[in-house]
């Protein structure tokens, strides 16, 4: 079974610390491989209360290092290691999340995995024993490096839109994807902050024609817009099914549909 559970689908200072929606990434479940990407605020807490099991993550992904995306990385890896008694798994995050002046991973945790840290950069590829984990393009964002990434799993891919401004190249650089997650913060431009706007949404999807969308990690001005109500008009315009995250909302990409009624997540 591969499938997605949304720990958490807050984007954005206002929406995060007030935790009007819940944060902490979300936890993929792909052939049997368990990733958490972008564990934010509160990643450890969610997962448990939602029945999955953190000694059971194969990988940790950080698409960029801003704190709503890495807050509990470090936690998430004592975790995934057992609190570092078992040594496994492997972190993949950008040079700046562990280098330079304000690394976000502190080094004596990165011993727990026995340092087994991947470096993202344009034309990445790994294989977690068959499920393909790359960059898919390098995103602009403030000042921090971000990575578009894809999954390919169980003959499927998979893309991740994280956190970026539009810009030329985008959605040629998510085509041939079934599923994309795409994080879109905004309504309203703003210069100060370089996130997509429902409009940048329907353009990508215009060219990169996934079969599904979901909408993920929003901001106030989104929330207050409702998440499904936007999600119809990017159908509708796009002509590409689109539904909006939820905060547990749990996904299967071998049905291609939600899970109803999740509680407990079945992946994982
Ligand atoms: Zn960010």
């Amino acid at each position: 079974m591969s499938g997605v559970t949304f720990l958490g689908t807050a984007g954005g200072r206002m929406v995060v610390t007030s935790q009007l929606r819940k944060s902490g990434g979300f936890w993929l479940s792909l052939a049997g491989k368990n990733i958490l990407v972008d564990p934010g605020p509160g990643s450890l807490m969610r997962s448990v209360e939602l029945g999955l099991k953190p000694a059971n993550l194969d990988c940790i992904v950080l698409s960029h290092k801003h704190i709503d995306h890495s807050n509990d990385v470090n936690i998430m890896i004592e975790a995934m290691s057992g609190g570092s008694f078992r040594p496994r798994g492997i972190l993949l995050a950008p040079s700046d999340a562990l280098e330079g002046d304000d690394p976000v991973v502190l080094r004596y945790v990165r011993t727990y995995i026995r340092n087994n840290i991947k470096v993202l950069e344009p034309g990445f590829k790994y294989s977690l024993d068959g499920v393909g984990i790359e960059v898919a393009v390098r995103m602009m964002h403030a000042n921090v490096e971000s990575y578009g990434l894809k999954f390919t799993f169980d003959g499927k891919t998979l893309g991740y839109i994280t956190d970026t401004k539009y810009f030329n190249g985008l959605p040629e650089a998510f085509k041939g994807c079934d599923y994309l997650i795409v994080n879109m913060v905004r309504m309203t431009h703003d210069a100060r902050f370089e996130h997509l706007l429902p409009e940048d949404v329907i353009r990508i999807l215009k060219v990169a024609k996934p079969r599904q969308v979901i909408l993920n990690h929003f901001g106030m001005q989104v929330v207050k817009a409702r998440p499904d109500a936007v999600a119809r008009r990017i159908e509708k315009e796009s002509r590409v099914r689109t539904i909006a995250g939820a905060d547990g909302m749990q996904f299967s990409f071998d049905t291609g549909k939600a899970v109803t009624e999740p509680t407990i997540s079945s992946f994982g």
